[in-house]
């Protein structure tokens, strides 16, 4: 049976970063851009005002005070989106708003309030200005012709919001991975559907495509398979689009467990076992030419077993440098008894308190009970040799839905 790092190390080998695409800037979000983004224009386009005010020649300010301030004429009024349309002469000024280009012989503007009105189109300037006040000089930001992103660079709002300012509105990112799900067990109906006996809804199905939305890939397709062998293959084989396959149960040794000799006769397993808790049977290997990861059906099992294998692969795909798991250091906030063996990941809250990372583990525990989910934003990892660990250890936790160069 292989450790949890064995088993991440092997999927990491086996996945690798799909092709780029162009795509609507808003499309990219949380995408890896794929190829350096040259300014064509600088940042700001052209000298500006940062504040609303007067644009001055600063000389015409010197020892402008309250009490004997500096009258200057003023000569015309510069919005925002609109060129001043007279150069700056000594002993004038221009009322400019932010954002708005600067006059031609102007070197400052003097904020609205440190000004007053003054006699018949003046304005009393009531303290020295010094040249370069409030101006944001073109190309302060970025110089045409320099690099703004490089590749590799994750695309946040904020990066978005650079392309935009520089006029781009498709960028070459990484695409997302599609992904495939099938959901297998004769018990399952879906939710709507009418409940037989012995039957129960189908809940690791949007379990897991909300799980690949939050790990940045898209879905492909999702089908149900029974418990049926053949059907099961069929459903494989029908996802030409995806990227990467998923299924669900029937991967434990129970008599209707088919998912591993399905795997076995479309590829190649690389893995069905590994030392954790919840989890333990799960199947990884590449089928049809993709990586296929078996998880298990249990839905506790199944979501744990997503965020520390399925996730990191999805984020390999994506083109992501940092991967695995999200891991902070916190301090145990309630007592946590178990017997030792595997390494065990329990639903818990961490939250930032104080000067530091407190976490509060789920107090239900079972694989199945979907409740000590609510509000659990982390994983607590229990080590394998623990027979249990008090309030107040240093502990680990991995934060749900983060990779390691997200923070
Ligand atoms: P299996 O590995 O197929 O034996 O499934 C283990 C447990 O998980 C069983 O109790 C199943 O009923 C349950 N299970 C399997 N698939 C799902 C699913 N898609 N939604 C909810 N429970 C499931
Ligand atoms: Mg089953």
């Amino acid at each position: 049976m292989l450790t949890m790092e064995q088993a991440q190390d092997t999927v990491m080998e086996f996945v690798s970063p799909l092709p780029a695409k162009r795509m609507p800037l808003l499309r990219a979000l949380g995408c890896v851009l794929a190829g350096p983004v040259v300014a064509g224009i600088p940042l700001p386009l052209f000298d500006n005002s940062a504040m609303d005010g007067f644009a001055v020649i600063a000389d015409d300010t010197l020892a402008a005070t309250t009490e004997a301030p500096r009258r200057l004429e003023v000569t015309e009024d510069v919005p925002a989106g609109a060129p001043p349309e007279r150069a700056m002469r000594p002993g004038t000024a221009a009322r400019i708003m932010t954002g708005a280009p600067i006059p031609i012989g102007a070197d400052a503007v003097v904020i609205v309030e440190n000004t007053r009105p003054g006699p018949s189109g003046t304005v009393e300037i009531l303290r020295p200005a010094k040249a370069g006040d409030n101006i944001r000089p073109a190309g302060e930001d970025i110089a045409a012709g320099a690099v703004a992103l490089s590749p590799g660079q994750i695309l946040g709002p904020g990066e978005l919001g650079l392309l935009s300012a520089l006029g781009k509105s498709e960028v070459n990112a990484i695409r997302r991975p599609r992904v495939a799900i099938v959901t297998t067990g004769a018990e399952l109906v879906e939710p709507g559907e009418e409940l037989r006996p012995g039957a129960i809804y189908n809940s690791n199905r949007v379990a897991l495509e909300a799980s690949v939305l939050r790990a940045g890939g898209e879905m492909a397709q999702c089908m149900h398979a029974s418990d049926d062998e053949a059907m099961l293959e069929e459903a494989l084989r029908s996802c030409r689009e995806a990227d990467l396959l998923l299924t669900t149960g029937g991967v434990s040794v129970g008599e209707y467990d088919f998912v591993k000799r399905v795997l076995a006769r479309l590829g190649d397993i690389k893995f069905w076992r590994v030392l954790m808790k919840p989890g333990k049977p799960v199947a990884f290997g590449t089928a049809l030419g993709r990586p296929l990861f078996g998880l298990p059906g249990n839905p506790i099992s199944t979501l744990v077993t997503f965020e520390l294998l399925v996730a990191p692969a999805l984020r390999r795909m994506s083109g992501r440098r940092e991967c695995l798991p999200l891991t902070v250091q916190a301090t145990l906030l309630s007592d946590v008894r178990r017997r030792p063996g595997r390494r065990e990941y329990r639903q818990a809250i961490t939250r930032y308190c104080d000067n530091g990372y407190v976490v509060q583990p789920s107090e239900k525990r079972g694989s199945a009970m979907l409740t000590s989910t609510v509000g659990a934003n982390s994983l607590l990892v229990i080590p394998e040799e623990s027979e249990g660990m008090r309030a107040g250890d240093r502990v680990s936790t991995i934060v749900l839905g983060h990779g390691g160069d997200e923070l």
